[in-house]
């Protein structure tokens, strides 16, 4: 079946003639009608404009062009801009927002010939870690339909685990690809900070945020980053590095690589079964000839606090700009202000607005010191301490998430309990390093993913280490329950 196979499989036969673009596109297209409603992974599907996609794809092919991953579907979190193509970032204020120009990863899937099967769910303006946050469906995790997928890009995680699209984009400011990519038991990975180009990306965080690729294995993950990365005059924070290559990608060797495990991540605040899992993945490791040896970085348990006050004060400078005159919704009101008040009273979520609401208190003069400048002053440091430990790394290693897939409302009535599952995902974000998550085992029939952290600019080293990794742990695929 088309839809089993995965996106390496799909551009070798679309090269081929195995198939058409087309009718790659439509076995897709058939699997989501049959299984969205069960997952609801897509705010926006477009059969025409998916097939016009597939055409320019399959003229690509036809004519010797195109990149690597030709004719290979691909779905996009709906805060990236796709040209004529609504993009929401799943909130009221957006919900008919068309946009007029693609996003840089947007263009680059285009010029490449991917062809773009929908636009998937997620927490509102990417807020949250269970996806429970968008203002207009539920998504739910293929392994088991009760269980959140994650987030905040669940949508995208969920159709990739659950086979409606080998591959999708999503952005990461402290967790977001990555948790996900761990709860649903796929692989999900954040580029060092500047790889991939944030033009077109809705912002949230600025300084975090980074978008990055989810695929079923290390390969089809690294072959989408590999597409979606370079340098790009339009984001001022692009770096000036090549594309991430995917040279040596399968020649790495786990014998005499240095890996620290965070030890700060596998004590009794994570499930036993996860910590199981991660402990008999470490012991594969070994058995392979890595060198594993137990770390502590005690600044990491600020991360959360500290992420909690720059990612929000970095959103409420940033969602000024939804005012009811540029962009989307517009409510009326008693002149300017009331109008805009109205507007934003009814297009912005319970969560965007309690996050605008700190972070506006935590820019403002009097909390300004005690809380932003004191919350970048850790972030320094833990930079600093990561950066140390890197000294004598070549990855860290924790679980991704501290607990498997949580039931859906089982945690959204605590906002901390949701907020604190971020521990382990939020430093590489703080300091900009690439990190990525791997399937590593199962405890009660749910994903576990394993975390591996490295220095910035060692994007190709992770991939390398990570696919080392994944082909020492072969037990660790498997495919979720579904018809
Ligand atoms: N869970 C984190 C939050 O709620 C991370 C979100 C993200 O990476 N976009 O902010």
């Amino acid at each position: 079946m088309i839809t089993t196979l995965t996106a390496s499989q799909l551009a070798e036969g679309l090269r081929r003639r195995e198939w058409s673009a087309r009718e790659v596109a439509q076995a897709h297209l058939d699997r989501i009608a049959a299984q969205d409603p069960h997952l609801g992974a897509f705010l926006t599907l477009d059969t025409q404009e998916t097939m016009r996609w597939a055409d320019a794809a399959q003229a690509m092919l036809d004519s010797g062009e195109g990149g690597p991953l030709c004719g290979v579907p691909v779905a996009l979190k709906d805060n990236i801009v796709t040209q004529g193509v609504r993009t929401t970032c799943a909130s009221r204020i957006l919900e008919n927002h068309v946009p007029v120009y693609d996003a840089t990863v947007t263009a680059k899937l285009r010029e490449q010939g991917l062809v773009l099967l929908g636009k998937t769910n997620m927490d509102e303006f990417a807020m949250g870690t269970s996806t429970e946050n968008s203002a207009f469906q539920l998504t739910r995790n293929p392994w088991d339909t009760e269980r959140s997928p994650g987030g905040s890009s669940g949508g995208s995680a969920a159709a990739v685990a659950g086979e409606l699209v080998p591959l999708a984009l999503g952005s990461d400011t402290g967790g977001s690809i990555r948790q996900p990519a761990s709860l649903c038991g796929i692989v999900g990975f954040k580029p060092t900070y500047g790889r991939c180009s944030r033009y077109g990306l809705v912002a949230f965080g600025s300084s975090l945020d980074q978008i990055g690729p989810f695929g079923r294995t290390v390969e089809d993950a690294a072959r989408l980053a590999s597409a979606v990365t370079g340098h790009d005059p339009m984001d001022s924070t692009s770096l000036q590095v090549p594309p991430i290559s995917l040279e040596g990608l399968k020649d790495g060797s786990l014998k005499g690589l240095r890996i620290g495990v965070l030890s700060e991540t596998m004590g009794d605040t994570a499930d036993a079964g996860v910590r199981e899992c991660v402990s008999q993945a470490i012991e594969v490791l070994r058995r392979e000839g890595a060198d594993v040896r137990e770390i502590s970085i005690p600044s990491i348990a600020y991360g959360v606090t500290t992420y909690y006050i720059i990612a929000p004060a970095e959103a409420s400078s940033n969602l000024a700009r939804f005012d009811g005159v540029r962009y989307g919704l517009r409510q009326e009101g008693k002149g300017h202000i009331g109008m805009m008040e109205r507007t934003r009273a009814v297009g912005f979520g319970h969560e965007v607005k309690a996050r605008i609401m700190i972070g506006t208190y935590a820019l403002s003069a009097g909390y300004y010191d005690a809380y932003y400048l004191r919350a970048q002053q850790v972030r320094a440091l833990m930079k600093r301490d990561l950066e140390r430990a890197f000294e004598d790394l070549d990855v860290i290693l924790s679980p991704t998430s501290p607990i498997p897939a949580f039931k859906i409302g089982e945690l959204s009535a605590d906002p901390l309990a949701l907020k604190l599952l971020d521990v382990c995902t939020i430093p590489a974000n703080m300091a900009g390093c690439p990190a990525l998550s791997l399937n590593c085992g199962f405890t009660n029939g749910l994903p576990v993913g394993l975390h591996l952290m490295a220095p910035a600019l060692a994007d190709e080293k992770l991939l390398q280490i990570a696919f080392a990794v994944e082909s020492a742990l072969p037990n660790a695929t498997g495919r979720p329950p579904m018809p």
